[in-house]
This record gives C-alpha cells, sequence and structure tokens, in this order.
C-alpha cells in the first residue's frame, strides 16, 4: 500500500519554518517538519537568547506588518505557560557630535513614521532624556513604546509542545536530497527514505538556494548573501549598577545611523547588556567617531564604561540572510505547484515569524493569504521578470 501523503511538508525548522507549522496545524490533518541538523543548532538563527521586538522601521510597510506581528506574539504568549514578550520599548538616540543633522536620524526618521502610522512613540530632548533614561548620553530619544524583547528559549519551548500537542510530525537530522513530483503528489526524498506531501513549504533561511537546486525542474536561485555583525559583546555591569541596565530601566535601544543596537540585561538568563555593531544596508553609511561597540560606550552610554566586557557566542556569530533588492522573500516557488517559500529576512526576521507563518500556512492551504504580500514575491528574480534575458 502507498504510504499515506502529508497535507503540508515544510523544509527547515528554524522559527519561520516552526509558526507555519504552528498555523498549518490549524488548518489540516497531517503536518511533516523536516530539518537536516537538530533544533537549537546555533548555525540557524533562530535559537539565541533574546531578539528584538519593534516597529521602529523607516518604511511604513514593514513598521505595519510589526505591528501586526506583535498582535499575533500577544496572542502566542497568551495561549503559552511561560510569558517571553518583554514590553520595555525600543529607544533610538543620536548625538549631535557623532551625527550633526538630527533631523535625518534614523531616530528622528523611524519617530515621523511611527507617529504617521498612529503608533505609539515618545520624543525626549536632552533633558528629558537623561532624566527618563540616565544610562545614555545623547541629545535626542525616540522611544518606540510597544516594542521590546522576545526571550526566545520559552517560544522555542512552547512552539514544541504546541505542534506535538497537534500532532505535527517533527523529522530531525533528515537532510532533504531530491525533491519531485509523481502522480500529482510532491515526493521528498530524505536519507531517511521517502516522504510525500499535497503542500511544500521551504523555510531553510541560508540553505535555501541548495533546496531551490534540489528541486527537479525549479529554475529558481535567490540573491541572498550572509552577512555579520562586525562586533557583539556582553556588557557585565558591577553588582551595584544591575538595577539600571534591566527592562524595568532599561529599553532596547539603537542608534541604528552609527551600526549599533543593544538589549538590556535579563537578570538570571542573559549574562549582561547585549550591544551589537552592524550596519544594516537599509540605513545610510556615515564616516562618524563611533566605530566599535567600545566607543559607542564611551561616548554614549558611559555608564557601562566599567563593566566587564564578553564576547557574544553561539547563535548570535551566524549569519543575516541579506536580500539583494533588500527585501522579504515571501510567496510562490514560479513552476513549482503547491510550493512556496520564506527566506531573506536580512537578520530582522524573528519579530515577523507569526505573520510569516500564518501568511506561508495560507499560501499552502488557500492559495492566497491576508497580507498583501506582492512586494515579497519570489518571482521578481525570475531571469525575465528581473530584466536579464
Ligand atoms: C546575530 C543575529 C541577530 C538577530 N537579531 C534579531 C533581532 O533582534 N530581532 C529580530 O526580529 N530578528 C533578529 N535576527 C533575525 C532572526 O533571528 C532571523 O530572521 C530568523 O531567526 C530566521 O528564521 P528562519 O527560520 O528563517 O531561519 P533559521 O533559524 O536559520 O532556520 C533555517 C532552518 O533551515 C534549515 N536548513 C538550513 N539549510 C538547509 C538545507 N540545505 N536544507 C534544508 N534545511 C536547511 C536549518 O537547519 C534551520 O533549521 C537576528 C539574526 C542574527 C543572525
Amino acid at each position: 500500500m502507498a504510504e499515506a501523503a502529508y497535507d503540508l511538508a515544510i523544509i527547515g525548522a528554524g522559527v519561520i519554518g516552526l509558526f507555519t507549522a504552528l498555523f498549518g496545524s490549524r488548518q489540516k490533518g497531517r503536518i511533516l517538519v523536516l530539518e537536516p541538523w537538530r533544533i537549537g543548532d546555533s548555525r540557524a538563527a533562530s535559537f539565541s537568547l533574546t531578539r528584538s521586538i519593534r516597529n521602529d522601521y523607516l518604511d511604513p510597510f514593514y513598521a505595519r506588518l510589526a505591528f501586526e506581528a506583535r498582535k499575533l506574539w500577544l496572542d502566542f504568549q497568551a495561549e503559552s505557560r511561560e510569558p517571553f514578550l518583554i514590553e520595555c520599548g525600543c529607544l533610538n538616540i543620536a548625538r549631535v557630535s557623532v551625527t550633526p543633522d538630527l533631523s535625518q536620524t534614523y531616530a528622528e526618521q523611524s519617530h515621523r513614521v511611527l507617529h504617521g502610522l498612529g503608533l505609539r512613540t515618545h520624543a525626549f530632548d536632552r533633558g528629558g532624556l537623561r532624566e527618563r533614561f540616565p544610562q545614555f548620553d545623547a541629545d535626542i530619544g525616540r522611544l518606540d513604546v510597544e516594542a521590546g524583547l522576545l526571550y526566545v528559549p520559552p517560544i522555542t519551548a512552547s512552539l514544541l509542545a504546541r505542534l506535538q500537542t497537534a500532532g505535527v510530525t517533527l523529522e530531525q537530522a533528515t537532510p532533504v536530497e531530491r525533491i519531485h513530483r509523481r502522480a500529482g503528489r510532491i515526493v521528498i526524498e530524505t536519507a531517511a527514505g521517502e516522504r510525500l506531501a499535497d503542500r511544500l513549504v521551504i523555510a531553510s533561511g541560508l540553505g535555501s538556494n541548495d533546496l531551490l537546486a534540489r528541486i527537479d525542474g525549479c529554475q529558481l536561485q535567490l540573491p541572498l548573501r550572509p552577512d555579520r555583525p562586525s562586533e557583539s559583546k556582553y556588557f557585565v555591569p558591577s553588582p551595584e549598577q544591575r538595577g539600571q541596565f534591566t527592562p524595568a530601566r532599561l529599553p532596547v535601544f539603537a542608534y541604528l545611523d552609527v551600526g549599533i543596537y543593544g538589549h538590556p540585561m535579563l537578570e538570571g538568563k542573559t549574562p549582561g547588556v547585549k550591544i551589537g555593531y552592524y550596519n544594516p544596508p537599509d540605513v545610510r553609511r556615515q564616516t562618524t567617531s563611533v566605530t566599535s561597540v567600545q566607543s559607542f560606550v564611551s561616548q554614549c552610554m558611559p555608564a557601562l564604561a566599567d563593566a566587564r566586557v564578553l564576547d557574544v557566542e553561539g547563535v548570535d556569530q551566524c549569519s543575516y540572510d541579506l536580500v539583494a533588492d533588500d527585501n522579504f522573500i515571501l510567496g510562490p516557488i514560479p513552476g513549482v505547484p503547491g510550493a512556496s517559500i520564506g527566506t531573506g529576512w536580512r537578520g530582522t526576521g524573528y519579530k515577523f515569524a507569526p505573520i510569516i507563518g500564518r501568511t506561508l500556512s495560507e499560501l499552502a492551504f488557500d492559495g492566497t493569504s491576508r497580507e498583501d504580500i506582492s512586494r515579497f514575491t519570489p518571482e521578481r528574480f525570475v531571469r525575465s521578470h528581473a530584466g536579464q534575458e
């Protein structure tokens, strides 16, 4: 007797694949998740300790999408045993001595975007900032209020528990060798044998091109590029100072014009205040006096000057999945009926995971999605569309 087919097979068990499985399991019967490594492998981007959740994008489309995703996180948290969303806000700062034109800084521009969308945002001048957040030495602060941190371990645990309850099959250490069609079904040849499915979602992060190349007849290859933060450090404050660096007093913070972002420390969960240095491609680069995490601390966060410094290890050493045109890749795979893909989150995908998972599940089962994802279509990289013929 032929093996029964899964209603949906998902390849890749990062946060995107797991949320796709969760939403898929609400739609229909048998769901399979295939993972070549093991859940939590530090080569996958999704298994860090903390991830920021914020709305403060310069592009209103992403800002609104992040806010919609946040609603789904709150729903997910309400059904989870342990809370994981820490609503400390996200503060964007700027200093005249570093970026002289304050009106053009990321802080000011993203504040205007949030304001335009009717999202909660608060403006501080130097005096107000000093009073509310004395950890910083800056001339302006713009607080994205409905933002903060996601503490990752309970999220992963909750996702896995819920998938198990829903009867989703999760096969780990099961690399995919080839994908083709037989008698109207999708055949996934794995190291452990064949798996049959009616629908397919690829959520394989930086492994997406490898997987696309394994689909018979699929011409699509994506302009994905790995890129890493230049530096990522934990600043461990002295025990007397710690109180001012936990989320009750310190928000997530960023000075994105100069490539700096940071997370407050979670007492007993993270070693210290995490500060990364990276210039994302959607932010204009300029030459300033901030050229490292240390130079940021000495100029903008002197309260941490005496803290012990540790390297951030594990997942946070892994890479962002950058896209040539700097937009997410989400939609049907051209020329492969019943298959969709989601990747290219450009180092910012975790916060969007529930809404992306819901969208991938809708694409699989309904062939359409409630979110307008036309600008993310993989079709844009098909040669004729890209005007490369
Ligand atoms: C250093 C760093 C900091 C970040 N900070 C933030 C942040 O603060 N806030 C935020 O929102 N986002 C952040 N992100 C981004 C976020 O973590 C990622 O966008 C998100 O985790 C991507 O999830 P994913 O499921 O697509 O990918 P992954 O978690 O990488 O999972 C991909 C899965 O595909 C599997 N796979 C890989 N290769 C293959 C293959 N050839 N065949 C089959 N399967 C394969 C892997 O085993 C893995 O399970 C950060 C990312 C990094 C790297």
